[in-house]
């Protein structure tokens, strides 16, 4: 019996606001343990939230760049529970009426094979159930703190801060598909400027839905939901682990129990957390602190006009302009300031191809080497562009150009400057060139004799010899020409 998986994606974002969701306390990362708070996000009696427009207009930006119907009012409700980390006893969120709904993203999407290539790449539409604001909690700490055998520790800074959380539909039917969503949706909130996309600093969080059905059945599965993904990888091999468990356990005759489970990633697999009994009952019911969230439909109407190029637009925008293929154009617009690094090089070298062989090859081989992005690259893409057009003027060869480029990576010195300095000429003169293979050939009658009488491979031989004649600097294709045609006489 084959197996479908049916994976749902809930991913939390943390939004770039300089104060948090309800109080003015910093959202800074990193700051000395319970610094950033104050009475509001302590829940102190008698404290009072005040909602941060700021949090309000980013999260209204997000909602809209993923075609979500963003709704005239929307209402903050109360998620009750107890947790350490959680001082009021309850997170202020939103459940009945959310801030928006439906929305689709539009992810080009892959089939992984076998040796883990990405094959068939395509526009795939997911749906959106919903997206909601709410406030995030605080942290504890049960490790790497003094005495933490005996001791555990809470530390609220992270309590209140901003948080959207995207729900998805349960529209995904592979590991690479949730894995492609969830790299769409980080690059949207990118793009936009909302989110910093951090996972290791989980200012993005992922929880997955997973169940599996037999291949022919329109019925889902009992879901199993998995938390801790707290990467990429973690959530590409939690979904395969977790679709290979529950095949296994069907086939055996066994049955799914609905349940929470954790990824361990020092053991390679998911536990058990807790089963549906256990689960919660967050008795929700409508933040009596806060009045309904209303916004102004021609408002909301503006803030769609005013949203950026949104990454499925650029790919589609630069595949067409630059003839680049679906997987060049997503690598090229992996961020805003990459892509515009592309479009300033292809359009100044007039060759969009060599801009991207460049920028994919040497130029991300040696950001990645010095441990830098695009926006503090040395070398400036007119540069690199300039560099781009000696090679296709035949002015130096591609193998010249890699010296150049390591030459003028740092300085950002003009790369005819950079030939000119280090003597880096290619020979492309014919009339120069014909005068070194006669001298050449003159000085080789054995060779050409044999050549002549069918020993193909003394060909090599020649171009050899001219090549250390000129220091390397006869340009290949001309000398090719050439000699052939001098040798066969
Ligand atoms: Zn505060």
């Amino acid at each position: 019996m084959e197996f479908q998986p049916v994976i749902g994606l809930e991913v939390h974002a943390q939004l770039l606001t300089r104060s948090k969701l309800f109080c003015s306390c910093s959202t800074q990362f990193g700051a000395p343990p319970n610094v950033h708070t104050c009475p509001v996000c302590l829940g102190l009696p008698g404290a009072l939230p005040v909602l941060n427009w700021e949090a309000v207009i980013m999260a209204v930006r997000a909602a809209l760049a993923l075609e979500c119907t963003v709704n005239p009012m929307s209402v903050f409700a109360r998620k009750n529970y107890f947790y350490p980390d959680l001082p009021k006893g309850y997170q202020i969120s939103q459940f009945d009426l959310p801030l928006a709904e439906n929305g689709i993203a539009r992810v080009l999407s892959g089939e992984r094979t076998a040796e883990g290539h990405i094959v068939n790449r395509c526009e795939r539409t997911f749906g959106i159930t919903r997206v909601h604001l709410e406030e995030d909690a605080g942290k504890s700490l049960h490790e790497g703190a003094p005495a933490a055998e005996a001791k555990s520790y809470v530390n609220l800074n992270r309590s209140g801060v901003p948080l959207i959380e995207f729900v998805s539909e349960p529209d995904f039917r592979s590991s690479q598909e949730a894995y492609d969503y969830l790299t769409h949706l980080r690059k949207t909130l990118l793009y936009l400027g909302v989110c910093d996309g951090n996972m290791e600093e989980g200012s993005l969080r992922c929880d997955a839905n997973v169940s599996v059905r037999p291949s022919e059945s329109s019925v889902f599965g009992t879901k199993v939901e998995i938390k801790n993904l707290n990467s990429f990888r973690y959530l590409q091999r939690a979904l395969d682990y977790e679709i290979e468990r529950q095949g296994r356990v069907i086939k055996e005759g066994g049955r799914i129990v609905q349940e929470t489970r954790l990824w361990d990633e020092a053991k390679d697999c998911t536990s058990s957390m807790r089963s549906k009994e256990e689960a919660h009952d967050y008795r929700y019911f409508p933040e009596p602190d806060l009045p309904p969230l209303q916004l102004d439909p021609a408002w909301i109407a503006e803030m769609k006009l005013s949203l950026p190029e949104l990454p499925h637009e650029k790919v589609l925008r630069l595949a067409a302009q630059y003839g680049l293929s679906n997987d060049e154009a997503l690598q090229v617009t992996a961020t805003v300031a990459l892509a515009a690094y592309f479009e300033t090089c292809a359009s100044a070298s007039a060759n969009p191809r060599g801009a991207l062989n460049w920028i994919t090859g040497d130029l991300a081989y040696t950001l990645k080497k010095s441990g830098a992005e695009i926006e503090a690259c040395p070398l400036p893409p007119e540069r690199l562009a300039a560099l781009v057009r000696l090679v296709d003027s035949g002015e130096i060869s591609g193998k010249m150009a890699k010296t150049v480029f390591d030459e003028i990576y740092l300085s950002g010195e003009a790369p005819a400057d950079a030939v000119k300095r280090l003597g880096l000429t290619q020979i492309s003169d014919e009339a120069a060139l014909e005068a070194v293979i006669s001298s050449v050939i003159a000085a080789n009658p054995r060779q050409l004799a044999e050549f002549r009488s069918g020993k193909e491979k003394l060909f090599g031989y020649f171009v050899g010899q001219i090549m250390k004649e000129t220091k390397g600097q006869a340009n290949p294709k001309l000398l090719n020409e050439l000699l052939r045609k001098k040798l066969v006489g």
